[in-house]
């Protein structure tokens, strides 16, 4: 299998001198730029319209600073010819308006454009999350029920969820930003050398120191964050313990309440603190790098002003170069926030992309068969072993059983004893690790999974309670009939739920639970009839009952298990339960034990036998007596 576990290379560690700290530098900023064309792959899939409008515009608005630099300067520059030749206003407001109006054309354009970028960008937002959304959706329908039970999984699926539909844009908005500022950038190093070129090179050098420290940063945050995966899982746990409906009976009456709330404290001011020390450090370091830059601003300033002093320059040279030089501060600073903010975003999607690499462990064959109905021959347990991945220890050991059409099985065996992890193996939710299980002669794995996972109606004791009407709660059971209202009742009638729909005030249209403001909640057993009766909504060739029935009383459960036999005709039944009143009803009784078959036979013949099964079976009816 592919494990679930994010993998990272290793990327760069604190270094003390200035030649590592570059080469770690560069290796950040090519690191910076590794899922890039993914992240544009992303956005551009989320809306082709809405990526070329924002991308169209970077252009345009790129070369504004230069523009109304080159402009401003111009101004100054025919205000003092104006002086010099001691021009009316009349002709000095002709040879200045029409660069004025010209400065005002291109804050009207800078404006509109930039208004409309972040228009753009803002709709790109909502339809990227809802693309990112959908893809860690599918991927999680996709993926097997052995993923569910692996934590570690489980985190790579909540660090896939964090930030990776933000950090796709991020990238894509920060690569535009990056195309625009460095478009801005050359017009304004234009401009520059014109003027200076030890200039141009002070303004560019003064802000890299930054950027190595912003992305090492980054880099620690997300660590920080990444690492905490497991810890984060057990704080939102306890806040679900906490805040709960299900869980608030027993936090009550236990008194964990504050115990929990310690425990969650305790947790969090652990992260906070981690993140207060990095973001701490972070400050520091950017307000030295920070003064480092001013000190070449000001540096510079005075030599202008030295040249200006010396007319060596005009005054609107001057003008033109403060502006240059603050602009382009302020574009090589962006710049390399952008980078670092790439590269942050980078690590995020790092999880997105590793999350959206895992493959199902479980694969439908392609071109796979058909799984057949009516089951003609039965179902057969060939030598079956299995044991959980990750985990040496065999749960079943050489299972061999075989099902004809129409029998009832029952399983029976302590906690433990591995009949749950039989009925996930007949439904083909794992494979087994070593034999095989057949069906009409052919093994599981040869089957269409869709088609083979429809021939199994299958309720487990922790079924789901869906907050959603009755009618959906018993019609998900074959979703493609959930408005055949026909089918409904009489899955409803099957498995006892129509007594409880009669007493609900919107009968089927009812919503269930307490979730909503209008849900009604029913009771253990009432839950539980509700799932048996989506258990007979479905089609199947095999219907399984994991103990769906334990709220019910004996007598309920008696007669629900009598109907059901009944309502089999031909198919087969796998029932778990823990009442021997049930289990006698069954054709055969599989006894359980650590994942061995101890014993195997009618009620009559294992009583008759008198071994575990007589021993237990007696020892329940002793309760009764
Ligand atoms: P039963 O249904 O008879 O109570 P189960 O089939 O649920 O027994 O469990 C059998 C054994 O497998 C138990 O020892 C249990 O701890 C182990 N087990 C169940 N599920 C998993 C899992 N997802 N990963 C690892 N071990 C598991």
């Amino acid at each position: 299998m592919t494990t679930g576990k994010p993998s990272h290379n290793n990327r760069s560690q604190p270094n003390s001198n200035l030649s590592e700290s570059i080469k770690s530098g560069w290796r950040d900023a090519t690191d910076a730029l590794r899922n890039t064309p993914r992240a544009f792959l992303l956005v551009w899939n989320a809306s082709k319209r809405h990526t070329l409008l924002s991308f169209g515009m970077i252009p345009i608005i790129a070369l504004m600073p230069a523009a109304q630099s080159w402009v401003g300067k111009m101004i100054v520059d025919r205000i003092l010819q104006a002086i010099e030749v001691e021009a009316s206003i009349q002709v000095g407001l002709n040879l200045v308006l029409p660069y004025v109006i010209a400065e005002f054309a291109l804050l009207l354009i800078s404006t509109v454009l930039s208004s409309l970028q972040s228009l753009s960008n803002s709709v790109l937002r909502s339809l990227l999350t809802r693309h990112v959304n959908t893809l860690i959706i599918d991927k999680a329908i996709n993926l097997d029920l052995q993923f569910y039970e692996d934590p570690i999984f489980y985190d790579a699926m909540q660090n896939a969820r964090r930030r990776s539909d933000s950090s796709a844009l991020a990238i894509v908005s920060a690569i535009s930003q990056v195309v625009q500022q460095l478009i801005t950038l050359v017009s304004l190093v234009v401009l520059l050398v014109g003027f200076s070129p030890w200039l141009a090179v002070a303004v560019i050098l003064a802000a890299i120191p930054n950027f190595l420290s912003n992305s090492r940063f980054a880099e620690m945050s997300f660590r920080a964050i990444s690492r905490r995966a497991p810890e984060s899982r057990l704080l939102s746990y306890i806040e679900m313990l906490l805040t709960s409906n299900e869980t608030v009976k027993e936090i009550k009456l236990f008194g964990l309440g504050s115990a929990l709330k310690l425990r969650y404290q305790e947790l969090f001011t652990r992260f906070l603190e981690e993140d207060t020390s990095i973001a701490r450090r972070n400050t520091l370091a950017s307000l030295g790098w920070g003064m480092l830059s001013n000190l070449a601003y000001y540096g510079s300033y005075i030599w202008v002003i030295v040249r200006t002093i010396s007319q060596a320059i005009t005054l609107g040279d001057m003008t033109m170069f403060l502006s240059v030089f603050r602009q382009s501060q302020r574009a090589v600073q962006q710049l390399l926030d952008n980078f670092s903010r790439l590269y942050e975003n980078n690590l995020y999607l790092d999880n997105l992309i590793d999350f959206l690499a895992i493959q199902p462990s479980l694969l439908s064959p392609e071109n796979g068969k058909i799984a057949p109905a009516p089951i003609e021959q039965g179902v057969r347990f060939e030598n079956v072993s299995f044991h959980y991945p990750g985990s040496e220890k065999y749960v079943l050991k050489n299972i061999n059983l075989f099902i004809k059409p129409g029998e009832s099985i029952a399983l029976v065996g302590l906690n433990g004893a591995g009949k749950t992890t039989l009925i996930k193996l007949l439904t083909r939710l794992y494979d087994p690790s070593e034999g095989r299980i057949t069906l009409d002669g052919i093994d599981l794995r040869e089957f269409d999974l869709k088609s083979l996972h429809q021939r199994f109606g299958v309720i487990f004791q922790d079924y789901v309670r869906y907050q959603f009407s009755v009618k959906e709660n018993i019609g998900f059971g074959q979703i493609e009939d959930l408005n055949e209202t026909g089918r409904v009742e009489e899955a409803a009638n099957k498995g006892g739920a129509d007594e409880v729909v009669s007493e609900l005030p919107q009968g089927y249209e009812t919503v269930l639970g307490r979730r909503w403001n209008q849900g009604h909640e029913l009771s253990g057993g009432q839950w539980q009839k509700v799932a048996l009766s989506r258990a007979f909504m479905r089609k199947a060739e095999v219907l399984i009952l994991d103990e769906p029935t334990s709220a019910l009383d004996a007598e309920a459960e008696y007669e629900i298990f009598k109907r059901f036999r009944e309502l089999m005709e031909g198919r087969i039944a796998v029932l778990i339960s823990h009442r021997f009143s049930t289990v006698r009803m069954a054709d055969r009784i599989v006894v359980l034990d650590e994942g061995r078959i101890v014993e195997l036979g009618s009620h009559e013949e294992l009583m008759a036998r008198d071994l575990s099964y007589a021993h237990l079976f007696n020892l329940q009816a002793e309760g009764y007596r």
